[in-house]
């Protein structure tokens, strides 16, 4: 029987810590926004004789994200100088964490195709620094040279290490965008993958279905979107399995990604830790984490988006698919929650009021912000008021079409939907005696539509409602409308 390829995948995320300042030193960390080389002092710049201390919320974050990923916390934690020579490392070591890293022995559960759940399993978390930032230019006439920008250096960054449980690129690619929505949900970190704070090396290795060991794994840096990770993770296996087919040897090696050639490019024989001569930072004392820390970080931390989404679905009745995406980020789960606190005080039905309330933020508003070319943090979004304008719809005071207006008005300005309803006359006319003087109204001024429909034309009593919808500026009941619209018809036989 022939022999079935097996590929298998590590990765290890790189995410920059949301911390006001750096890791060991009170830099500000905002090194996005800040003129080059602004944001350092003695410590980040690597000076002899400069002591580093510990920034106290980078170590709760990393904690925070241990627990949401199921981890143990360590006790005891430490930090490393890990030993190399690059331009874009100040003190020709980085301070990192060895062997005692502060979270351990977590997982990620991944949904596979099919549904079923796959435990990813996650090896350790680990606090260090991030280095500086190297800018490659040249000159006019081909010259080329390196530009240092120091600003980057020494801000938090946590390294989370899956064990090598992923068997395909899009196993890898599913574990990521989860890992990507926890960390950004527990705004530990941006994440924001464009501008580096997220980053992703993947361990590559192929080997034969039943195989023991591993194959000699290659490591890929660079990647810096999903979708190139994805890639690179697909040309890469297809590459190990041509190459093992043909009886080469796999070498263990560093591979850049080119997202401009789609492939991957040899750049160095693999490190091994032993290289980077490890030893315990001198100058950091060791940490110790007792519960009473874990405790207090706990008491802070928000639920995961996933218990979220189980208490929409079970209590508020709305479905997986509007659960889900009013769980992408915290900003809008905390809006509909504070949403359906509101309606729970006004006393209209729970379960359709939240279906509404899940509509107006997953569809409305993401409208309204592309309209505007804003984010949600610059309009004025009120759960009170969207609790409000449900209300009117339910209640029938305001038709879907008339709410859309009412709901930009109110998001936009914080007014209360009541006033704007009847500020801008949007108040729907539900009452019978109103529109049926507006049906004679339009039958008046249109016997050929009349005619039209006693000839059998369908499409005359839809052309009459749409004449009392014209009159009254969008705000009869059009339901009521056509019902009464089709009685007078009737009648007039
Ligand atoms: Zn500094």
């Amino acid at each position: 029987m022939e022999k079935m390829f097996e590929t298998v995948i590590g990765l290890e995320v790189h995410s920059q810590l949301m911390t006001k300042s750096k890791m060991f030193c009170t830099c500000r960390s905002d090194y996005q926004n800040s003129a080059p080389n602004t944001r350092v002092c003695p410590v980040c710049l690597g000076m002899p004789g400069m002591l580093p201390v510990i920034n106290k919320k980078a170590v709760e974050l990393v904690i925070e994200t241990g627990l949401s990923l199921n981890c143990e916390i360590a006790t005891e934690t430490k930090f490393d100088r890990k030993n190399y020579h690059y331009p874009d490392l100040m003190k020709g070591y980085q301070i990192s964490q060895f062997d005692l890293p502060i979270a351990l022995d977590g997982y990620l559960d991944i949904e596979l195709d099919g549904g079923d759940n796959k435990q990813i399993r996650i090896e350790r978390i680990h606090l260090e620094e991030d280095v500086a930032k190297l800018l490659h230019r040249e000159t006019f006439d081909g010259e080329k040279y390196s530009l240092l920008d120091i600003n980057r250096a020494g801000v938090p960054l946590m390294e989370i290490v899956t064990h090598p449980d992923l068997r395909s690129p899009e196993e890898a690619h599913k574990y990521l965008t989860g890992l990507h929505a926890i960390i950004k949900f527990i705004e530990v970190s941006t994440a924001n993958m464009e501008e580096g704070s997220f980053r992703c090396d993947a361990n590559i290795s192929t080997r034969y279905v039943g195989d023991a060991n591993y194959g000699p794994k290659v490591e890929i840096k660079n990647v810096n979107s999903f979708k190139s990770v994805f890639q690179a993770l697909k040309f890469e296996e297809i590459r190990q399995r041509a190459a093992i087919s043909k009886g080469e040897k796999i070498v263990q090696e560093t591979r850049g990604w080119s997202d401009e050639r789609g492939t991957t490019i040899s750049q160095r024989s693999k490190e091994t830790s032993s290289d980077y001569r490890y030893f315990p930072e001198p100058d950091i004392p060791p940490v110790y984490i007792d519960k009473k820390w874990i405790t207090a970080v706990k008491s802070q931390m928000t639920e995961l988006p996933k218990v979220k989404r189980g208490k929409f679905v079970d209590e508020y009745g709305i479905n997986d698919y509007d659960a889900e995406l009013i769980t992408t980020t915290r900003e809008i789960s905390e809006l509909f929650e504070n949403t359906i606190n509101e309606i729970k005080h006004i006393n209209i039905d729970l379960k359709k009021s939240a279906k509404s309330a899940a509509n107006w933020l997953n569809v409305e508003l993401p409208r309204l912000l592309k309209d505007q070319n804003c984010s949600l943090s610059e309009i004025k979004a009120s759960p009170l008021n969207l609790a409000l304008l449900i209300k009117l719809i339910i209640q029938g005071q305001v038709s879907n079409t008339m709410a859309k207006s009412v709901f930009d008005e109110s998001f936009l300005n914080g007014e209360n939907p009541v006033d704007i309803s009847s500020r801008l006359g949007l108040v729907q006319i539900n009452d019978k005696e109103s529109l049926t003087s507006l049906i004679e109204e339009v039958l008046g001024e249109n016997p050929q539509a009349i005619q039209d429909y006693m000839d059998g034309k369908d499409t005359a009593s839809r052309y009459l409602v749409g004449q009392i919808m014209k009159k009254s500026k969008g705000t009869a009941n059009p339901k009521l409308a056509s019902e009464l619209m089709e009685t007078a018809l009737k009648a007039q036989q």
